[in-house]
């Protein structure tokens, strides 16, 4: 634990990445306010110092969440998967917009020193991401600007506010690319891909057909949420005042992903009378000693079906990390491996489907 004084806000607390951030930050030793919505639907409230229920979007709540606070964290969005935020223009823009123009002034009347914003891979053109295969983006890949839908026009249109802001106070940006782990939303609508499929997954009986959103080539890199929080921390200590990628740059494709989550969707422990059926289904079978673990592992996996659903929103067609200013900046990447991160997020929504 790194002892200090400051007093930081997260907002966005309520959420999947804020409520790690505010884990990290309270074992980093800060004094942390949490600010959202609504309360953390997976941890509990009082991980944070204090947690006040606000809604940004007006300037008197964002007064009142900046107030005192030396370093803001803004993660608070109206987002969620492609489905929601192919479908909720307005809503999108209307309320992220109102959010980050009343925190980015409020931070100012309230004299924080520095503030870091969570933009999106979102951002980057169309039309450097019409291929699987593409190459992956740099941060000045983002102009002339194309962002494929209305969240990324935001998020750009954020971050050039919080820039002009930079003469109040100190702005680090991050450019998110698909943040995942468990303890996120994974049912009702704002799921992103990992948890809707570790969901879908978690659901299917071997043989059974799953729902998927495209033809499954469209590919995406994915960076396990405590990777995200300790390079938003990185940043927001280093000295670099440009958008920086935060994520993984290895790319897969949504049947790879598929592939891996059914990989690492076999069960942790079987009972003796479950490993004798699968030992024994072939009793004449010579079976080595070391490829015991291997046999049942895969006697265990699910063998599942896909049904391709080519009229559902699947977003650009390739979209992958070029990590080497974050490298360069940060001396850092992501750590984690895919299979570890989704064995984690899968076991944990697995859980609650079994609990809820
Ligand atoms: P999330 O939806 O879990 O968290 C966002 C939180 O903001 C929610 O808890 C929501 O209640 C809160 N919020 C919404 N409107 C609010 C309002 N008016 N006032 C106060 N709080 C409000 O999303 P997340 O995945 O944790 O994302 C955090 C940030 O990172 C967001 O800004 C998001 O756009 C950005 N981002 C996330 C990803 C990702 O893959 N998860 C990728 C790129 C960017």
């Amino acid at each position: 634990m790194e002892n200090t004084n400051k007093r930081v806000l997260v907002t966005g607390a309520g959420g999947f990445i804020g409520h790690y951030l505010v884990r990290f930050l309270k074992e980093k030793g800060y004094w942390v306010r949490g600010v959202d919505i609504k309360y953390p639907e997976y941890s509990p409230k009082d991980e944070a110092d204090e947690f006040l229920v606000l809604d940004l979007r007006f300037l008197d709540n964002c007064l009142k969440a900046t107030q005192g606070i030396d370093e803001v964290y803004t993660l608070a969005a109206n987002m969620g998967g492609i489905g929601f935020i192919s479908f909720h223009n307005s809503d999108v823009l209307y309320d992220n917009v109102c959010i980050n123009a009343n925190m980015a002034e409020a931070t100012k009347q309230n004299k924080v020193k520095r503030l870091f914003y969570s933009s999106s891979a979102c951002i980057y053109p169309t039309y450097k991401q019409e291929n699987p295969n593409l190459v992956a983006l740099k941060e000045s890949d983002a102009y002339p600007a194309d962002p494929d839908n209305e969240y990324g026009w935001e998020k750009l249109f954020s971050e050039r506010l919080y820039k002009s802001y930079s003469e109040f106070y100190e702005v680090r940006i991050a450019r998110f690319h698909n943040i995942y782990g468990p303890e996120g939303t994974y049912d009702g609508g704002r799921e992103k891909a990992p948890a809707a499929l570790c969901r879908k997954i978690a659901l299917a009986k071997n043989g059974d057909f799953i729902d998927i959103w495209g033809d499954g080539k469209q590919t995406r890199s994915f960076c396990y949420v405590d990777d995200c929080v300790e390079g938003v921390f990185k940043l927001m200590h280093s000295d670099f005042k440009d958008p920086l990628n935060i994520g993984s740059d290895r790319l897969v494709s949504i049947d790879d992903m598929i592939e891996i989550i059914s990989g690492v969707a076999t069960k942790e422990e079987l009972s003796a009378k479950e490993i004798i059926d699968i030992l024994s289904a072939n009793p004449d079978k010579k079976i080595k000693m070391n490829e015991i673990a291997g046999l049942i592992s895969s006697a265990t996996k699910k063998v599942l079906q896909k049904k391709y659903l080519l009229d559902k929103p699947q977003g650009v067609r390739g979209r992958n990390s070029d990590n080497e200013l974050c490298k360069k900046v940060l001396n850092w990447e992501p750590q984690v491996s895919l299979e570890e991160g989704l064995k984690k997020t899968y076991f944990w929504i697995d859980g609650q489907l079994k609990t809820s």
